[in-house]
């Protein structure tokens, strides 16, 4: 987006705090329709609110169809939002057309979660990321050299330009991915679990590989996942959304720390310690309405809960621990728990920050 280009990049590897977000997503919803009047419409996404700064990386984590992938499309634009503003770089692109989105393309990149199908199979790898540039308007003697060093900025063989995808390893064809999107100098990437796809080896890899990159390119995440070990590695903060909603943000060492939502707790309690002994005899909390760890017996007062069919209040009160009479009828607002740090917590009982 040329009305951004003017600004300094962030200083490699540093979080911009101190200057106005580049990325801010306020009060945005996603509601999908039902099918032709048989099926209610789904919100998907219901009044989410977060910032990120250039050079930071932000992840936003929660389980399956918690909204988190809609969230990411709406600010890449594969996706519309139904109400509410995203602003980047200080401009307002909720509504953009066509025409007025290409030239923001150039700043804000997105990586998926399967790296197979996100990449043409008919297509060279030098076509693939090359394709970018050319939209862009850059000759194709200049994206083919620019492919070139992309191939090597991402740890792959410059000669192997004119493979075909499925001549590349899981964790290669994702470099590939990373490769294409970083061909127009973003500022912003959008990962979509971009490792959850990838051996549990491989993860590591690209996980070292996204951090030098941010490193060296000041570049700007929001790091899409279920999986909070990874968030932990990458992140400066952490967002975790249930139901289309943020129920907790903040620095990541305050959240995994001190986790003030219930949500949040759960979560991180089933995270695998590295210590044996210690993961032996930690608690783990069980939501209401999940199996045990010991008895693999169901709840019958849990329900996870559907997009289409929201709990009235708080929507997590039929699998919270703590929930009580008020959480049933009154929504928990998203409230600074620990001012001037960025920390806000959806709930009306939560544990000291
Ligand atoms: Fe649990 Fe109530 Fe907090 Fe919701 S508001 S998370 S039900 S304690």
């Amino acid at each position: 987006m040329t009305s951004t280009s003017t600004s300094p990049p962030a200083a490699a590897g540093s979080p911009r705090q101190d200057a106005a977000p580049l990325l801010a997503v306020h009060d945005v919803t996603k509601t999908f329709p039902g099918k032709r009047g048989r099926t209610a419409p789904v919100r998907a996404v219901d009044g989410v609110r977060f910032e990120v700064a250039a050079g930071e990386t932000l992840g936003l984590v929660g389980e399956s169809g918690c909204g988190k992938t809609t969230t990411g499309r709406m600010i890449v634009r594969l996706l519309e939002p139904t109400s509410g503003s995203i602003t980047f770089g200080g401009r307002d692109i909720s509504h953009l057309g066509p025409r007025e989105l290409r030239p923001l393309r150039r700043h804000l990149q997105m990586v998926f979660q399967d790296p197979y199908s996100s990449l043409n199979p008919r297509q060279t790898v030098a076509r693939i990321i090359s394709d970018p540039l050319l939209v862009q308007g850059s000759s194709a003697a200049d994206a083919r050299c620019r492919a070139a060093e992309l191939m090597e900025l991402v740890g792959l063989i410059p000669e192997h330009l004119d493979r075909y995808p499925h001549e590349f390893s899981g964790g290669q064809a994702q470099r590939i991915g990373i490769a294409r999107a970083l061909a127009t100098r973003p500022r912003l990437i959008i990962a979509d679990e971009p490792v959850s796809a990838l051996d549990v080896s491989v993860q590591a890899q690209i996980v070292n590989l996204m951090e030098r990159l941010r490193n060296e390119l000041g570049l700007a995440y929001l790091f899409i996942a279920h999986d909070l070990s990874v968030v932990k590695r990458v992140c400066d903060r952490v967002a975790v959304m249930y139901l289309g909603r943020i129920v907790e943000i903040g620095p990541k060492h305050q959240v995994y720390t001190a986790p003030a939502h219930p949500y949040t707790r759960a979560l991180l309690s089933a995270v695998p310690l590295p210590d044996p002994v210690a993961e032996r005899t930690r608690e783990r909390i069980t939501l209401l309405g999940e199996p045990s760890p010991s008895s693999q017996l169901r709840s019958s007062r849990g329900d996870p809960g559907r997009p289409a069919a929201p709990p009235p209040g708080c929507t997590f009160h039929p699998r919270c621990p703590k929930a009580q009479a008020r959480c049933r009828t009154e929504a928990p607002v998203l409230t600074d728990t620990v001012p001037a740090t960025g920390r806000r917590v959806a709930c009306h009982f939560p544990e000291p920050a």
